[in-house]
């Protein structure tokens, strides 16, 4: 594929890229609460701007681009530095809700998510149900207009923080597996709802548990038809698979870039080794960009990114584990000071994702479940028989 700017492309670049510097947030604010209400207001501003969801209809706020533009708006955004989304609904939850929600969701959901206004997190997984996620048990029960939620979820990234909660929940008997789910909206303030954060490797509290006990939903807050869930779970994980390919592409670009530097700074950049690892890097984050390309391509053309969104997340997030290890293995001993350390090497950024990307390979299914649906959604394999039936 041959990507060739035309003068107005480029013009937008240099206008994305002017506002993007001309209203930069400054820097990251070290504790967490000040760090979200930066991120807020940033979002608000870019909102405010015309300048939020690149592929997001203009109805709901977006910008709409085509091809070439996505493209550039990811390679800016990531190049200007500035603050990302807030929660896990952006990339997930809204395409989902954009392809199957009614007008009144949409209107009710959307424009707030994108802004900033609410922040969202996904409930999936739970203490049974991971990879085998059809196995899930939190109950939905139908009273009148209303379910009754009961049931537990794990790992949810940012629920501490969110205020809607996109679940999947079983509405059918435990048998009816994959079609006895629903997708519901869920208020994370409501009665009956406690979130606790969990602490991970990296000593930070990225995701929680959720309980939830006799939590009143309204059927208005299910998206689709009641157990009808799972096509639209299968819809928002091509999308969290795919999500940020390109964005992640830009971001590897640069961070490969600075690693590349920091070799040249500390005098290591002619030894053959590290030469020869940092040219693998860098073939793969060419792929990288080729590969977020595509998949920009297929949405635009499909509407859903599809199976080799697989093929994405796999490529990333064992990239992102490889350039980490590499990263600490080169810089030495001081490269594992972590960022409270007064030495810590560029606030123990390298430390700090060499111990973050650990998790690469299990969140939004792990690398196992990834090369499964590459052999056999892709490649056409037979399918897993620990798996239930398409
Ligand atoms: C950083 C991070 C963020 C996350 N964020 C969220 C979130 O926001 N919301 C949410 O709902 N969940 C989230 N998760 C949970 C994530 O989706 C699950 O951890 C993942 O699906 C794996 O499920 P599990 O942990 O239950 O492991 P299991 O499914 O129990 O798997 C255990 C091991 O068995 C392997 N395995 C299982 N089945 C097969 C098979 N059929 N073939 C081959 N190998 C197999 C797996 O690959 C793994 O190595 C997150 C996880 C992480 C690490």
């Amino acid at each position: 594929m041959k990507l060739v700017p035309t003068e107005t492309d480029e013009l937008f670049r240099a206008r994305l890229r002017t506002f993007l510097r001309e209203n930069h947030p400054g820097s990251r604010p070290r504790s967490a609460a000040e760090r979200r209400s930066w991120q807020k207001a940033w979002l608000a501003t870019l909102y405010d701007a015309g300048f939020a969801g690149p592929s997001w209809p203009h109805e709901y706020g977006g910008m709409d681009l085509p091809f070439a533009r996505q493209v550039i708006y990811q390679e800016e955004y990531q190049r200007a530095r500035v603050p990302g989304p807030l929660g896990t609904g952006l990339g997930i939850a809204a395409p989902t809700i954009i392809k199957y929600g009614t007008d009144e969701q949409k209107q009710r959901w959307l424009a707030p998510m994108l802004r900033g206004d609410t922040v969202w997190a996904q409930g999936y997984s739970e203490p049974d149900a991971g990879s085998d996620l059809a196995a899930l048990r939190t109950t939905a029960k139908r009273v009148g207009d209303r379910y009754m939620v009961n049931g537990q979820k794990v790992w949810n990234t940012h629920a501490d923080h969110a205020d809607l909660l996109f679940t999947l929940v079983r509405t059918g008997t435990q048998e009816s597996r994959q079609k006895g789910i629903s997708y519901l909206i869920i208020d994370a303030h409501a009665p009956g709802v406690t979130v606790r954060p969990l602490r991970d490797l990296t000593g930070g509290t990225h995701f929680s548990e959720i309980f939830f006990d006799d939590v009143e939903v309204s059927v208005e807050d299910r998206v689709g038809a009641e157990n009808d869930g799972w096509k639209l779970a299968r819809t928002s994980l091509g999308h969290e698979r795919a999500a940020g390919a390109m964005n992640q592409a830009a971001l590897y670009r640069r961070v490969l870039d600075e690693l590349v530097e920091l070799a040249r700074e500390r005098g290591i950049a002619s030894d053959p080794l590290v030469r020869d690892r940092l040219a693998d890097f860098e073939v793969r984050v060419r792929i990288m960009r080729y590969t977020g390309m595509r998949t920009i391509s297929d949405i635009l053309q499909k509407g859903e990114p599809g199976p080799a969104s697989s093929t994405s997340r796999l490529f990333i997030s064992t990239f992102e584990q490889d350039l980490h290890e590499f990263a600490v293995d080169m810089l030495g001993a001081h490269s594992l000071l972590t960022r409270d350390d007064p030495g810590a090497l560029q606030r123990g950024r390298w430390i700090g994702g060499f111990l973050s990307t650990r998790a690469s390979t299990i969140g939004a299914g792990t690398a196992e479940i990834q090369r499964n649906i590459i052999a056999e959604q892709v490649l056409g394999l037979p399918h897993d028989p620990a798996m239930p039936p398409r």
